[in-house]
């Protein structure tokens, strides 16, 4: 096992955050003013907003008033390379915008800010990951989507939360040894599942580490009617409490279907927006969190997702048109070296694959 979730990563962290621009509160007036702007620009621009799941409301507002798709980082990519606009706004963190990129490389893709990144993509960087790989060639390299395009390039398979233990399953069937990257609590709770035993990186996220099996079960004293949902980024002790485990389109799903009337949810609170939704007449309540880790700002909401707001969109859409030349990227685009993007989209387009086939049985 290689620990990568140093205290070196915490430290860079918090330095992101030191830096980190949040979008200033804005009142319904002004509110209203910027998804106006936001509508005409979007026609102007021939461009396509998606915005994930964790995004603040407004922005999922707004995203689903334009016609855009709300919902995790693949099928955003997903959906904006089947639409016909030439641009695509990505509001979540650089992954997703990368991830776009890759599946759409002859569109442009912007993003509301560059900043907004995440700890698993930099608790895993490309060139202590390739090393560690290197050391173990006779193994399948397996990583997460939140990962950086040339993570995915060094990899053999890219996976979700929602197919990764198919995936595992599938390459044990094959008597394949697996590296697993970057997040240690999915992968530990994929080994759980499947019994196989994976070299495993020590990534986390800050945002569903900080949640506390102690807290949760003192919070369920006072709900013992709500189901605990849980996102399995989260460490052992909680998925053991959870009523339901599973990827953010899992979890809402689970909302829908249980008999449930409350549940308390240990993910980002920004699903609440779309599980609300799905699931009118429920009740959610946000999971406590310990808020000790690398920032108690980061307390059920990731800061970088937070980063996203309605005038940045607008400064990506007024970034589209400015003066560029071909070869360099605009303010707010998203640029992926096309080696990497080649790369990249083998082990991408293996999980979106493996998933068709899966479903068509
Ligand atoms: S919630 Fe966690 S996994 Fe998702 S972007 Fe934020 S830090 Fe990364």
């Amino acid at each position: 096992m290689l620990a990568a979730a140093t205290l070196k990563d915490r430290i860079m962290i918090q330095e992101h955050f030191a830096h980190e621009h949040l979008p200033s509160e804005l009142n319904q007036a002004e509110i209203d003013a910027y998804k106006a702007r936001i509508k005409i620009l979007l026609k102007e621009k021939d461009a396509c907003l998606v915005a994930h799941y964790y995004t603040d409301a407004v922005v999922q507002e707004i995203t689903e008033e334009t016609g855009g798709c709300i919902s995790d980082s693949l099928e955003m990519a997903r959906f904006g390379s089947v639409r016909p606009e030439q641009t695509l706004i990505v509001a979540g963190v650089k992954f997703m915008g990368e991830t776009s990129k890759i599946l759409s490389p002859e569109k442009r893709i912007l993003m509301p800010t560059l900043e907004a990144t995440c700890s698993l993509d930099i608790g895993c960087p490309i060139d202590q990951f390739s090393a560690f790989c290197d050391q173990h060639p006779d193994h399948v390299v397996v990583v997460y989507a939140n990962t950086s395009a040339a993570v995915k390039a060094r990899a053999d398979w890219v996976v979700t939360s929602s197919i990764a233990v198919a995936v595992v399953k599938h390459l044990e069937e094959q008597n394949k040894k697996i590296i697993w990257a970057p997040d240690r609590h999915l992968g530990n709770y994929v080994q759980q599942q499947t019994g196989i035993e994976m070299l495993m990186w020590h990534g986390s996220c800050i945002v569903h580490e900080e949640f506390q099996a102690k807290g949760i079960l003192e919070l369920h004293k006072i709900f013992p009617e709500a189901a605990i949902l849980v996102h399995p980024e989260s460490p052992a002790s909680v998925i053991a409490i959870a009523d339901a485990v599973g990827s953010t389109t899992q979890i809402i799903d689970a909302a829908v279907r249980m008999d449930n009337q409350k549940f308390i949810v240990a993910t980002d609170r920004g699903i609440f927006y779309k599980m609300q939704q799905a699931a009118p007449g429920k009740e959610f309540i946000a999971a406590p969190t310990g808020g000790s880790g690398a920032t108690c700002r980061s307390c059920a909401h990731c800061p970088w997702m937070a980063m996203n707001g309605l005038q940045n969109i607008v400064d990506s859409l007024q970034a589209i048109d400015s003066d560029v030349s071909c070869d360099q990227p605009a303010l707010h685009e998203v640029f992926v070296e096309a080696k990497l993007m080649e790369q990249a989209r083998v082990p991408l387009q293996r999980m979106l694959d493996f998933s068709k086939a899966q479903h068509s049985h």
